[in-house]
């Protein structure tokens, strides 16, 4: 299984069952067949003019060479702030923040950190994407648990029966990608009591963290008394800062998680572009405004996509974080989630998400994800299209 020839050489994959992921894949497509991309999760919108100026200053100032290994102090000094601001949890940023390329960075790196070989993860599914390879590549196995419908909530009693002497880390996403569902309070107290006098970890991937709506709370591990010293919390300033390709994310846990952490991460990139780095510190600093506005900016866009949509045949309950929405296509065709996303990009132009591919064993349903950190034109016009199906 998974052996590839080349001229006489075998090589036996690590990844035998893992292709391209779907992001790419309908990203492709959308290019391809010239189709509105509401696919993969990024703005068509740029970034604040100010945090480009901060970019070229620094980089013209010659911050061109390494930065230190866990990022420039004044980012982590930032962060540190930032995190006292929101979850009141006191970072010291010499130890407990590391600054990465990325979350997906992040996310590999604290799996590498904790998990051994036959360690079990639990993961919810649907399962963002790039969890359970990490856990493969670290030997351990992952344990799918189905979030229930229709809400997509976590059947904590499940979650309970799942525990073996061999679970070693639990991962959670809230807002949760894709389904745009939240976490409360009480579902961390749950989480809490789960692992409580157990040698469990938590991985929590909060990167949506200033996107939730209708005056919800984002309910971070970082402001949970159990969970604060048992976490990885992990956060991208790409989907805060409107700037995904620009890969910068940070990881905040306790000094002893982090130094394991660290520990990884030195080798996996050792550290993150240095002028980027520089001018998002300022901005942060400059423009504290910039992530409160967050949640009322992006809930005027998922309100927009909503009401465009309302008369199509589409069926949804709005999300409640995230800038993705779930819609349910059963009244418009039978076909699988895969299928239907390939025909309505191909056929129909706009390039959509099938959630299939983000869990173990997917429901009969027929559900797609939408992109709506768009321009309101690139929604009003893939909504055009939407509303004739
Ligand atoms: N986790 C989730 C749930 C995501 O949606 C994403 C990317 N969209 C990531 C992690 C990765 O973030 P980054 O682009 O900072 O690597
Ligand atoms: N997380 C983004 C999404 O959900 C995609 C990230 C990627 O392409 N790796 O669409």
């Amino acid at each position: 299984m998974g052996a590839i020839g080349q001229k006489g050489i075998l090589l036996q994959s690590k990844l035998p069952n893992i292709g391209t992921t779907i992001f790419t894949v309908m990203s492709k497509m959308a290019q391809d067949y010239k189709a509105i991309n509401l696919s993969q999760g990024f703005p068509d919108f740029d970034c604040p003019d100010r945090l480009k100026e901060l970019v070229t200053k620094h980089l013209n100032d010659g911050k061109n060479q390494y930065p230190p290994m866990a990022g420039i102090p004044a980012l982590r000094q930032q962060i540190a702030e930032k995190v006292k601001a929101y979850y009141h949890y006191d970072a010291d940023p010499e130890t407990e923040v590391t600054v990465t390329s990325g979350a997906t960075e992040a996310l590999f790196d604290a799996i590498q950190a904790v998990v051994s070989r036959d360690d079990e993860v639990i993961v919810f599914d649907p399962a963002y994407d790039s969890y359970e390879p990490a856990i493969q590549l670290a030997g351990g196995r992952t344990i799918h648990i189905p979030l229930s419908l229709p809400d997509y909530s976590i059947d904590w009693d499940r979650v309970k029966q799942s525990i073996t002497a061999r679970t070693r880390l639990i991962i959670i996403n809230t807002p949760h990608n894709p389904c745009g569902s939240i976490l409360t309070k009480a579902d961390l107290d749950n989480l809490a009591a789960v692992i409580r006098d157990q040698d469990i970890l938590v991985l929590s991937d909060e990167v949506y963290e200033h996107m939730v709506y209708d005056g919800l709370k984002h309910e971070s591990v970082l402001a949970h008394e159990e969970l604060k010293t048992k976490s990885f919390a992990v956060f991208s300033f790409g989907k805060t800062y409107h700037a995904t390709g620009w890969k910068l994310a940070y990881c905040v846990a306790n000094k002893e998680l982090s130094t394991e952490f660290k520990k990884i991460h030195q080798f996996v990139t050792f550290t993150t572009s240095s002028f980027v780095q520089y001018a998002i510190a300022d901005f942060m600093a400059e423009c504290p405004q910039h992530s409160l506005e967050l949640p009322a900016f992006y809930q005027q866009k998922r309100d927009t996509f909503c009401r465009l949509i309302a008369d199509s045949r589409f069926r949804f309950s709005p999300s409640k974080g995230t800038y993705f929405q779930l819609v349910d296509y059963s009244e418009i065709s039978q076909q699988s989630d895969v299928d239907f996303a390939n025909y309505l990009t191909r056929e129909k132009g706009v390039a959509a998400i099938p959630l299939t591919p983000f869990y173990q064993q997917a429901p009969a349903t027929n559900i797609l994800r939408f992109c709506f950190c768009k321009d309101d034109s690139t929604l009003e016009r893939a909504a055009e299209i939407l509303c004739k199906l």
